[in-house]
């Protein structure tokens, strides 16, 4: 299980070629993600600011960040020059906060809109209206720096894969919902983020676009 190389190779025989494999380094550390990337991999996902902060100066910089946990609007400024996808977009006012420093800084930002499919209380996201509601906005239509690529979603944390295959279902019908009313002749629009550790076949088999490995790769962790 320590073998980090070994992990991603056996990780790519099981993912289709045209599904994105992130792999997530939260809690690990620089000589891990070396190792990872020592074996061709190259995007990454941290769901912490700091963290990331911290990470990315000591590693290379054709690394693709991806940050995939809540961000708060005080701390967009500092990834908004690097950052190379928020999948963790989950308010309208975040959208705004990340469109206006994207526009400081002469980027765009690409984004996806994080849907709420789970049954637990904790987990942040838009509700599918909700969503429809922002890109339906003026203000939305007046957003120039930011790119949505898409949705990303987390299942509940149970070992009932009936239940998980139906919030993967549904976080799949959102996007078509999504595509269909707001992005019909937007090749951007395409990504469906689910899938982790322990459920990624599953979200494969729903039409996942992009899965976010973990543990899978670098082993276990206490968070
Ligand atoms: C930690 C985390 C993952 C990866 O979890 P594993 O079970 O270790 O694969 C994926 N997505 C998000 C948002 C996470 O925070």
């Amino acid at each position: 299980m320590d073998d980090i190389a070994s992990n991603i190779r056996n990780l790519r025989h099981r993912v289709p070629p045209d599904v994105k494999i992130v792999a997530v380094s939260k809690t690990k550390p620089v000589s891990a993600i070396m190792e990872a990337y020592n074996a061709g991999q190259r995007l990454f996902g941290e769901n912490r600011v700091q963290e990331l902060l911290q990470k990315k100066d000591q590693l290379p910089s054709d690394i693709s960040w991806h940050l995939i946990g809540h961000l708060q609007s005080n701390k967009v400024r500092s990834v908004v020059p690097f950052i190379s996808m928020i999948q963790s977009v989950d308010s309208r006012k975040l959208l705004r906060v990340i469109n206006d420093e994207a526009a400081r800084t002469g980027r765009i930002i690409d984004c996806l809109l994080q849907i709420y499919i789970a049954e637990e209380e904790t987990k942040y996201g838009f509700t599918a209206d909700e969503a429809a509601g922002t890109l339906d906005s003026e203000e939305f239509r007046s957003m120039r720096s930011v790119r949505i690529c898409g949705v990303m979603g987390m299942a509940t944390f149970t070992d009932d894969e009936v239940q998980v295959r139906k919030e993967f279902r549904f976080l799949a019908d959102s996007f078509k919902w999504l595509k269909d009313r707001f992005f019909t002749d937007d090749e951007s629009f395409r990504e469906i983020s689910m899938g982790m550790s322990g459920d990624y076949t599953t979200a494969i088999g729903e039409g996942s676009t992009m899965v976010r490995i973990g543990s899978l790769i670098f082993g276990s962790r206490s968070r």
